[in-house]
């Protein structure tokens, strides 16, 4: 690794990689790759239409049966041989997700190391691969379970966690025995390309892994969701977007795994750690820049530690280094693009005009590069937009309440359901807070939970 930013992308592919080779796109299309620190384009990649997504799938449907037929401890030593290779290219990998994507480079260090362990996790899951033998209830015969790869399988990614949301799909599709057609985000499709470079090198057959970039994930995507060769699909990304392909998915009788939008409440009763609950803020809220599906959308504080907190938070917040992901002392890098810039400042707008207060922030930073300043905002009423609308930026929302029974309608009041947070003293309390939150995962005293 030399650390030099043109010399690493010049290392990147950036073609299509169908059946083990890297291809130009069938019309020798090209899309600009900017990075949201400067506003500067930085790579060009392969722009895929209908007819390169075709052939991606057609080599994943090629290589299927003789993936699905390698023995489960073969593809367990590729997986771990990528795991592997990942922490020798952990640097590279590093600078890459920030220069496309913008997040700090000690945050892209945490992703390799997130990233990283879905290839380890699932390549010790590729040798587990179990079944169930039952009797029948008329006690006349045995019921045998068994599990088979479901087939090739189309991958979309988003753009906020390029590495982990990739290799969060990708692993256990191939420890299973599926082979994979990966799509990145258009925003940031160079680390899933470099990637899939990786995964050759560790040894991945070719057709195994494909993987296209486009700037027409809509029309391009069009052509493998009504193929019938297709199993299954597995989406990472909005809530909008997640519902448009369930309903091409429906045509098809596609599985599907859904990863969608969050709008995470935060919780913070009277009895907790106040120094624990404003550090577990800052990370549930600050870090990505906001930019994550698990992110603290909504602070609800009892009443009484409002302002405490609130003061707390803003002189945290005003600490925080904005700035290019590559400089050391950067604590929050740019939003990926300008519309992001002008969604939140809308969302901060329309909350100041429903009477929240600007306790610190507020504003975009006049420099180039879309950055917004660490916000935080009181007194935030439950009808601002921002408490029903995904910020994905660095703003803190906080809203008072008086008692638990508040606080949790408070916190139901959305259909999102991904995650919750709960900072109290009371192990009572949090293990009531388990059954009332209507949150698929919930953090007790801790502002982060992603893991394998
Ligand atoms: P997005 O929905 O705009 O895009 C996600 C992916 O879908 C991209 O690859 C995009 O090119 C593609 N896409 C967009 N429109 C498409 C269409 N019509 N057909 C096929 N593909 C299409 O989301 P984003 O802005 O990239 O990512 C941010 C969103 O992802 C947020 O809502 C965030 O909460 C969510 N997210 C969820 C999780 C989770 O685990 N639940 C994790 C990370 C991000």
């Amino acid at each position: 690794m030399s650390g030099d930013p043109a010399e690493l992308i010049a290392g990147v592919p950036s073609r299509l990689l169908i059946g083990g080779t890297w291809t130009d796109a069938a019309q020798g299309r090209t899309f600009a790759v900017e990075n949201p620190a400067t506003a500067r384009k930085i790579a060009s990649v392969a722009d895929a239409d209908a007819s390169d997504a075709s052939a991606a799938l057609d080599a994943a449907v090629a290589a299927a049966d003789h993936w699905a037929a390698t023995p489960p401890r073969q593809r367990a030593e590729i997986l771990r041989t990528a795991f592997d290779l990942l922490q020798d290219r952990r640097d590279d990998f590093a600078l890459l997700m920030t220069l496309e994507m913008g997040k700090p480079l000690a945050e892209s260090d945490a992703e390799v190391t997130y990233g990283g362990e879905f290839l380890r996790w699932f390549s010790e899951e590729a040798v587990r691969i179990t079944g169930r033998y039952g009797v029948n209830p008329e006690g006349t015969g045995r019921t045998i379970v068994t599990r088979h790869p479901v087939g090739p399988c189309y991958l979309i990614t988003p753009w906020n966690f390029p590495l982990a949301m990739a290799t969060r799909k990708i692993a256990p599709a191939l420890a299973a025995g599926c082979t994979v057609v990966v799509k990145p985000a258009e925003l940031t499709p160079l680390t899933t390309l470099y990637l899939a470079q990786l995964m050759i090198d560790a040894g991945v057959p070719d057709g195994v892994l494909n993987v296209i970039t486009t700037s027409a994930a809509k029309q391009t995507s069009a052509s493998i969701l009504t193929d019938p060769r297709l199993r299954k699909l597995s989406f990472t990304g909005s809530t909008p977007v997640g519902i448009s392909l369930l309903k091409q998915a429906a045509d098809q009788v596609l599985r599907t795994s859904m990863e969608l939008g969050g709008n995470a409440p935060f919780l913070v009763f009277d009895d907790a750690d106040l120094d624990e609950a404003v550090a577990g803020a800052m990370l549930a809220k600050f870090r990505n820049m906001g930019e994550a599906c698990t992110a603290a959308n909504r602070f609800l504080v009892q009443e009484s530690v409002t302002e405490k907190f609130a003061r707390r938070m803003a002189d945290r917040a005003q600490e925080l280094k904005v700035g290019d992901g590559t400089e050391p002392e950067t604590r929050i890098g740019p939003l990926i693009e300008a519309k992001a810039i002008r969604k939140v400042q809308d969302l901060v707008n329309d909350a100041r005009t429903r009477g929240a207060r600007v306790v610190t922030g507020g504003e975009t930073l006049d420099r180039a590069g879309y950055f917004y300043q660490p916000t935080v905002l009181r007194d935030v009423p439950a009808e601002a937009h921002l408490t029903s609308t995904e910020i994905f930026g660095p703003v803190v929302a906080i809203t008072p309440f008086s008692d638990e029974d508040e606080a949790v309608r408070l916190a139901n009041d959305t259909p999102y359901g991904l995650v919750s947070y709960v900072y109290t003293k009371s192990l009572a309390r949090g293990q009531r807070m388990m059954e009332r939150l209507e949150t698929g995962m919930m953090g007790l005293n801790t502002g982060v939970i992603s893991n394998a």
